[in-house]
Order: structure tokens, then C-alpha cells, then sequence
């Protein structure tokens, strides 16, 4: 019996946009012609299971992948990055919009001590789907020829994706690999699953290894939670398993910081400031609700676990340092608001805005993002200069003390600015 008939076949071309089936269909024919067996796999086969739209293609073959992307793009355009070590290559469609094509040749890996970086060898399917982390990313979607739409289900990932469990493939899977202890509870969450039983008996002895992951590996972990729609229900769970103090023990959870997080992301919603969450990111913010309320020598210990990027980490100490003394700024006039926020960054103003209580501080915070931190005089050095006034320290103090007026109301128009020069001026 040839092999079509032994496997499910998935009705691709009801599933799929007209984009993505116009796409598979060029490289599954640049396939055919190469007798490479090719399949979809991983995230992308899960979500489509799961009736979740699904955007990034994972595409192996059992062959050489970056052979099959240099033919597609001779023949296509467009260009390609190889990485000859792992057999991956990504193939650039000629247009800009495009999506890029991640192409891997199947693989198999060995790791040689428990929580290092795995030996890789090219491989079939079958050892390609066995490295992997959880049942339901072991299914395979083969897409070359006459195989269109068939399903591989070699480690029996459809049964779980059904009963909406995360299994690991074997029982030294979180030894091999402790990120895959936070990779369980991403996907438990995301899809309101269960970690299977059986699974959630091998994390408490694999908690020591979470020591030996580098600050790379586990801070992108960590990232890829906080990115995460679900992310307050996947910290409650990384408590409750215990995933959180082996990383550090300043990395805690409690009821807190779930309030601060859930309510400064709803006031997020409710208060977006253009500028600042442009540089945000989506888990920046989520980092500085988790944390602000550390003392600096604990961001910084935890830094020297997580290298996180310099930019959040000096957030993050600007964050910590105003969540502690933000009570003196009420009572203050705008000019001497401004003086303290100027210099600060803006991400820390604008978490610790959306974090404290209502009141004057809080106005005060709202004031500086809007309004404040943007009032300028109308009077540049320039103009100083055709005021024939000597070049000089004293330019800086005359024009912050036009800011200062025009902050605190003293001065209102443009001829009560002049007027006001004019004094200032005479005084040299
Ligand atoms: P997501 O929706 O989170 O992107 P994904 O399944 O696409 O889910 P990726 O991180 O993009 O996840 O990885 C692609 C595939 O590579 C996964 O489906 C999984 O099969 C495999 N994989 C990723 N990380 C690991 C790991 N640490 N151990 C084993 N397999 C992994
Ligand atoms: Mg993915």
C-alpha cells in the first residue's frame, strides 16, 4: 500500500490564507522535484490543530535545507542566510512585506551533560520530532507532492493537543534542558492546559539545574513569559511550581505584585502615551510592575543573573529608586517636578505613573508625560545672541528660568516671555 493512504490527511487549503497556500505550494514543488520529503512543524502545526491562527511557517526537510532555499531563490528571487554548522537557511521573498521562510534540514541532538547546548546530527523525522520539548510540537504536516496534508503523529501529540496536556517526550527532558521548565507553563497557561502528572513529578528534581542555565537562556525564557497575553496566570504558576527562586531569590511573587501588574497594564490601556510605550516593548513594562518595588541592590543582583539589557536595567533602578521617595513629589510646583523627572527615564516615570495610588502624585506623573516635559520657551540662544547678550554660562540660567515661568504659569503669552527677557537681560 503506498504510503498516502497510512496517514490523516489535513484539508490544508480550507485552513491556510490564500498567502500562506500560494507560498507552500512554490516550495513544495521546488521539493517534489528533489524526492525531499518536507513538512510543517512544531508551533505552526499545534496552532493550526487548535484553530489559533498561526503566522510563523516552521518548515524542515529531510535533505539539504539550504540547498532547497538557494534553488528558491535562484529560481524566485530574493536571498538567502545559510548556517552551514546547523543546516538552517532562511530564504528573504523578494518582496519587502514578505514573510521570510525558515528552512532546517531534520536533525537529531545528544546532550553530553545534563543542561548543555546539544550536539546536533543530521537526521530522519522521526529523530528530528524526538529532540523536541512536548507532544503536541512533535506533529508534522508533509506538505512534498502527493503527501499534501499529511499528518505525523509519531509520539502520539494529537492525543494530548485533544486532552489539552503538556507532556515531555521522555523522563530526562527537563534535565536535558531546564528552559523547558518555563516553556511547560508558557504553553499550560496559553491554552488554559494541564502539565500532564507524570510531567509535573519530574520538575521538583530537575529545580537544581535551573542554576546551571546560562543568564541568556533563562532571561529570554522569562521574556517570551512576559510577552505573553496570559502572563500574570504563567507567574502565579511558575510560584506555585517553584520555578522563581531557583533563578534568585529576590525574583519572588506574591499578591502585590499581581495587583500592581494586572492594574498598571489596565491603566496601561486606559493611559497610552505615544513616546514612551513605543519604546516599551511588550514585556518592558511587565518587567518593571514585577519589580519596581526591589530595593537597588537586589535589581542589581539580579542583573548579574539575567544580563538584562541596559536599557531596562537603568529603568528598572530609576523605577525602584522613585518607588520609594514618589510621596515628595506632591506639593511641589511644575518647575520642580520637571527638575527631579528630566534626566530620568522616561519607561520609569511612566511605570511608576501607572503603579501609584491616585492622588497629587499621581496628577503630578500624568502632567510631566503630557504637558510638562514639552514646554519650552519661545526665547532660543539664538535670540539671546541678536539680544547682544555674550555667549556664556549665563545663556543656560536665562533660558531655564524662562522655562521655569512658562512651567509654573508666571509667564502665559509670548509678550509677557519678552517682558519677562527683557528684566532678565538688564541684570547682566
Ligand atoms: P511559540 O508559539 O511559542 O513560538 P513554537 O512551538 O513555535 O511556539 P519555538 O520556540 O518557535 O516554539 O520553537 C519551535 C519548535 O522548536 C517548537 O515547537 C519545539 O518543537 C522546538 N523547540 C523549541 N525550543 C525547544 C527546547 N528548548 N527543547 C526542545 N525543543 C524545542
Ligand atoms: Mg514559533
Amino acid at each position: 500500500m503506498p504510503d498516502v493512504l497510512h496517514y490523516p490527511r489535513i484539508e490544508l487549503d480550507r485552513s491556510l490564507s490564500a498567502q500562506q497556500l500560494k507560498l507552500l505550494r512554490i516550495v513544495a514543488e521546488a521539493v517534489g522535484t528533489r524526492q525531499m520529503p518536507l513538512y510543517l512543524v512544531g508551533g505552526f502545526v499545534r496552532d493550526l490543530l487548535l484553530h489559533i491562527p498561526a503566522t510563523d511557517f516552521d518548515l524542515i526537510v529531510e535533505g539539504d535545507a539550504i540547498a532547497l532555499a538557494r534553488a528558491l531563490a535562484a529560481q524566485y528571487g530574493g536571498r538567502v542566510t545559510a548556517h552551514v554548522r546547523f543546516g538552517t537557511a532562511q530564504w528573504f521573498l523578494p518582496d519587502p512585506d514578505g514573510p521570510a521562510l525558515d528552512f532546517i534540514s531534520t536533525r537529531s541532538e545528544t546532550y553530553k551533560n545534563h543542561g548543555d547546548l546539544p550536539t546536533v546530527k543530521p537526521s530522519r523525522l522521526t529523530d528530528d520530532l524526538a529532540r523536541r520539548d512536548f507532544t503536541i510540537n512533535t506533529l508534522a504536516i508533509r506538505i512534498d507532492g502527493e503527501h499534501w496534508g499529511e499528518l505525523r503523529d509519531d509520539l502520539d501529540g494529537l492525543n494530548d493537543l485533544e486532552r489539552g496536556l503538556v507532556r515531555v517526550l521522555h523522563s530526562k527532558s527537563f534535565l536535558d534542558d531546564p528552559t523547558r521548565l518555563y516553556r511547560a507553563v508558557r504553553y499550560e497557561q496559553r491554552y488554559g492546559f494541564q502539565i500532564a502528572p507524570e510531567t509535573l513529578n519530574l520538575i521538583p528534581p530537575a529545580l537544581h539545574l535551573i542554576a546551571s542555565l546560562s543568564a541568556e537562556r533563562l532571561r529570554h525564557e522569562l521574556d517570551l513569559i512576559l510577552e505573553e497575553e496570559q502572563a500574570v496566570a504563567m507567574l502565579n504558576r511558575l510560584a506555585e511550581l517553584d520555578l522563581l527562586q531557583p533563578v534568585h531569590p529576590a525574583l519572588a511573587w506574591d499578591d502585590k505584585k499581581r495587583e500592581r501588574l494586572i492594574n498598571g497594564l489596565r491603566r496601561a490601556r486606559d493611559y497610552p502615551i505615544k513616546a514612551v510605550s513605543f519604546s516599551a516593548g511588550k514585556s518592558f513594562l511587565k518587567w518593571h510592575f514585577w519589580l519596581m518595588d526591589l530595593a537597588s541592590t537586589d535589581i542589581n543582583s539580579l542583573e548579574r543573573r539575567l544580563h538584562f539589557h541596559s536599557k531596562l536595567f537603568g529603568s528598572l533602578l530609576a523605577s525602584s529608586a522613585m518607588s520609594i521617595d514618589f510621596p515628595s513629589l506632591a506639593g511641589l510646583k511644575p518647575s520642580q517636578c520637571v527638575k527631579r523627572l528630566e534626566g530620568l527615564p522616561l519607561t520609569a516615570v511612566y511605570a511608576v505613573f501607572l503603579s501609584v495610588p491616585d492622588g497629587e502624585v499621581r496628577k503630578n506623573l500624568h502632567n510631566y508625560l503630557e504637558t510638562w516635559r514639552h514646554i519650552k520657551p519661545k526665547t532660543n540662544g539664538h535670540d539671546l545672541k541678536k539680544r547682544g547678550l555674550p555667549p556664556g554660562p549665563r545663556y543656560q540660567q536665562v533660558l531655564s528660568r524662562l522655562r521655569q515661568a512658562r512651567l509654573d504659569g508666571e509667564v502665559k503669552t509670548e509678550i509677557e516671555e519678552m517682558e519677562l527677557l527683557d528684566i532678565l537681560t538688564k541684570l547682566v
